[in-house]
């Protein structure tokens, strides 16, 4: 019986990763559906998934980005962080043109009327609140907060610090050699986070079969139905900016890659942020992927990608825009041109602005609606089906910041093309949860 129990665990655990959450989230998803109402009560084992992932988000982030700091100059690190923020700001730009081009073609919303419901409504924050976030008045406060902007500041300028230092003091001093200590601390860090992050993967088959089920359970597929039209401008507007933005301009185009191997090498990433609709908690996934699968460094990707879930949100800001276009068809106004490029400028703010959490859009929206005079009431009518759309932005957030990672990556020399998914036999994942297994 024993015996039979190991080799069929064995045989599961022999199926990669990604495919058996895939599984997971199908299952949890008709599970959901057939049982209804009681399967919400999985939702804490999913959460149990989600809180594991952000456990580990912090430490991820400084190990990495210490790691970045060790092979990059100021010099080097300004053209690299200059190369990604121009292209997280261009993809966005472009998403959300995207997204209003697709809503002027669908037109969601028409014919249906605005219900007065109550909102509420919070101010994205000002600019100069931005820019001040992002200096801690203390670092340890910042860290136990877990707010990203300023650990990648912070970090940032301890790891070069360290650099400077090093290369002005004595070769053999007590110095240098702390200094090497700590990175090499950093470096075993990293390493060991990526061994706990495919642990938790382990775990997330449960995780995502009960954010799945719990989410059917609660919603049930009216809420796709009633806002059918919304529901298929975002999905084939992610749809366009994932084939060809990402892929064919990007990934064939400027890296000169396989866009089916930049797929296969992300897919992990793409599953966990389609299940958890978060970008940050998808953190620790996204940056195995570049590491491991992507075979991009981390001078590259431990700068750009802590810095793009929190900043790059294509998705999101791509939804703001098809969104505005809904309230303006329901309110039965047609929005100039003008009142488009308004729309696309505050979206653009207001993603940058917003961290990478679950439904974070609702709150951004309402600056924008604001901004353009329509009615805030449509925010509480699409949160219901927010839940599942949130998935399909998240998704196209993480993809936008894998695309910009892996291209700035190339363009410094970054990234081995001849190793990882890029070669002719593709690397699974199995290995790495065999070689877990056999820990055991
Ligand atoms: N959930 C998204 C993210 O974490 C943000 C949003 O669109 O609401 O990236």
């Amino acid at each position: 019986m024993a015996r039979l129990f190991r080799s069929a665990w064995r045989q599961y655990r022999s199926v990669p990763i990604v495919y058996r959450i895939g599984a997971a989230f199908v299952l949890g998803a008709l599970v959901g559906l057939g049982v209804g109402q009681p399967a919400t009560s999985l939702q804490p084992v999913g959460d149990l998934f989600v809180r594991l992932l952000e456990m580990i988000i912090v430490p991820i982030i400084i190990f990495t980005l210490l790691m970045a700091t060790r092979e990059l100059s100021p010099k080097n690190l300004g053209k690299v962080g200059g190369q990604v923020v121009l292209l997280y700001i261009a993809t966005t730009a472009v998403a959300i043109a995207m997204g209003l081009g697709m809503s002027n073609l669908i037109n969601p919303g028409a014919g249906m009327t605005v219900e007065q419901t109550d909102v509420q409504t919070e101010q994205t924050p000002s600019l100069v609140d931005q820019v001040f976030n992002i200096v801690p008045e203390n670092p340890f406060a910042a860290i136990a907060e877990g707010n990203i902007l300023a650990i990648i500041f912070f970090t940032l300028i301890f790891g070069l610090g360290m650099t400077m230092v090093r290369a002005e003091v004595e070769p053999d001093s007590a110095v240098r050699n702390g200094i090497d200590t700590i990175f090499d601390v950093v470096d075993a860090g990293a390493e060991v986070m990526f061994k706990i992050v495919w642990g938790i993967m382990e775990f997330g088959v449960l995780g995502v079969f009960a954010l799945m089920a719990a989410l059917f359970g609660e919603v049930g597929v009216q809420a796709i139905s009633a806002y059918f039209t919304l529901s298929l401008t975002l999905a084939l507007a992610i749809g366009l900016q994932i084939s060809l933005v990402y892929l064919l301009l990007i990934i064939r185009g400027a890296v000169g890659a396989s866009p089916v191997a930049f797929l296969r090498g992300i897919k992990e990433a793409l599953i966990t942020a389609l299940s958890i609709r978060s970008s940050t908690a998808t953190l620790p996934v996204t940056m195995s992927d570049a590491d491991e699968n992507l075979r991009v460094e981390e001078r590259v990707y431990g700068f750009s990608l802590p810095l793009g879930a929190t900043i790059n949100m294509d998705g999101t800001s791509m939804y703001l825009g098809i969104v505005a276009v809904f309230a303006a068809n329901m309110a039965g106004v047609s929005l100039t041109l003008v009142e488009q490029f308004t729309i696309l400028l505050t979206a653009l703010l207001a993603s940058i602005g917003t961290a990478g959490v679950p439904s974070a859009s609702l709150v951004m929206m309402t600056a924008v609606l604001t901004q353009v005079g329509l009615p805030l009431e449509v925010i509480g009518m699409i949160a219901g089906i927010d839940p599942l759309l949130d998935r399909l932005r998240t998704m196209n957030n993480i993809a936008g910041d894998l695309a910009v990672t892996t291209v700035v990556a190339k363009w410094n020399d970054a990234i081995d093309l001849s190793s990882g998914v890029w070669t002719e036999t593709p690397v699974e994942f199995s290995e790495e949860s065999v070689s877990v297994s056999d820990n055991d």
